[in-house]
């Protein structure tokens, strides 16, 4: 009643999970395969997290940034120890879209500081997904996303996925970067092809641009390995995180290299909020627990790709999936959703599954034989 129209939503309240269930008012039981749409990395009710959570809020939730956070720099030394350059930088925000935000902010104020100033554009790819604010929702190249919103931000060329010629037709002398996901999430589990990753990386090193990797969703784990572009043998210049990082608890990162970092000084950009101690410590938790859990990812998540593909088209890696059943999905979700089992449907006709990384085999099993009993294909 007092809630803006922002959200078409689905008719359950949850009040507890636990593990990958979550619990309605009436006790009703759902195994979870959205977990918060990539972000419930380590389920409901996680002990160590919640113990984190608990104890680090009776100490101190949050300081500003106008003095030292030893909580920081803890999660950047994490973040940074699984980035190819290991004298990186990290940027704490608060949300994917910011975390964008600040990556367009640094690549601009990068080229102004090596005094390329005409170098301001960016190339982004279409059924890509940055984000709402003005900058992320104009990297974003989709038209109703935009509706209504114009004028956009000035900067972005938009290319196709898998396209080498299309981004080639977008570069000119103002292309500073090249923004993408390695796998498109918003836009339907959409895979960019290996070949066409290198050539896109080899065209910025060739160009001197930088690749910036949205790994809002694809990030910390949720594909097998910690960050998704390293199963492409490609170094992005800048990468983009948050949903799953906090595993719950709002927190975004821009991890960036050593070079490019430099480009940014004290009062360039900042955050009241970004990176505040219980945020870290919540961040520290889901990346010391999804380190461990990266070979699980791949074991179940190889399995669940195997079992989906009983029903259909199946796209994506590790426990980020597609299952398309070139329909739409809608009314899928909403059986499942009364068979007890969550799941989103994305691009309309793809269901996408991105559970909690502590899932097991039979979790898998569980969710495939529902999906069975709805639709038959
Ligand atoms: N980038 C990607 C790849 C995303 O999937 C999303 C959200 O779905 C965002 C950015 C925006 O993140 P947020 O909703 O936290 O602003």
């Amino acid at each position: 009643m007092y809630l803006m129209n922002t959200y078409k939503r689905l008719p359950v309240s949850f009040v507890r999970g636990e593990g990958v269930y979550l619990f309605d008012e009436k006790g009703k039981k759902y195994l979870d395969m959205v977990a918060g749409i990539a972000v419930n990395a380590l389920g409901y009710n996680h002990p160590k997290l919640v113990e984190t959570l608990c104890e680090q809020s009776k100490k101190l939730m949050h300081v500003s940034n106008l003095f030292e956070n030893p909580w920081q720099e803890e999660v950047a030394k994490l973040l940074v120890e699984h980035f190819h350059d290991k004298d990186g930088k990290v940027f704490f925000c608060n949300s994917g879209a910011e975390a964008n935000e600040a990556a367009i902010k640094l690549t601009r104020k990068y080229f102004k500081s090596v005094g390329e100033k005409q170098r301001y554009r960016i190339i982004t790819f279409y059924k890509g997904f940055h984000g709402r604010t003005y900058g992320s929702m104009s990297a974003t190249a989709q038209e109703k996303i935009h509706l209504g919103f114009e004028p956009l931000l000035d900067g972005f060329d938009y290319a196709t996925l898998n396209d080498f010629e299309s981004v080639l037709k977008q570069l000119n002398k103002n292309t500073a970067g090249i923004m993408l996901e390695v796998i498109q999430g918003e836009g339907g589990i959409n895979e960019a092809q290996v070949e066409f990753l290198h050539k896109v990386y080899e065209l910025c090193k060739k160009e001197g641009l930088l690749l910036i990797v949205d790994e809002v969703q694809t990030g910390i784990g949720r594909t097998g390995s910690f960050y998704a572009h390293q199963h492409f043998g490609i170094k992005p210049d800048i990468v983009t995180l948050a949903k799953g990082l906090g595993g719950g608890f709002p927190i975004g990162a821009v991890v960036a290299t050593d070079e490019v970092s430099k480009a940014f000084a004290p009062g360039s950009h900042g955050s009241t909020f970004g990176g505040n101690p219980l945020a870290c410590a919540c961040a520290k938790v889901v990346i010391e627990e999804v380190k461990k859990l990266l070979p699980q990812i791949i074991e179940v998540g190889t399995y669940f790709k195997k079992r989906l593909k009983e029903l259909g088209k199946v796209k994506g890696i590790g426990l980020m999936l597609g299952l398309d059943i070139g329909k739409d999905c809608q009314e899928v979700v909403l059986k499942a959703l009364d068979k007890g089992l969550i799941i989103n449907c994305t691009a309309q006709s793809v269901i996408r599954l991105v559970p909690p990384l502590i899932i097991q085999k039979e979790h898998v099993d569980e969710c495939v034989s529902i999906l069975k009993k709805i639709v038959n294909w």
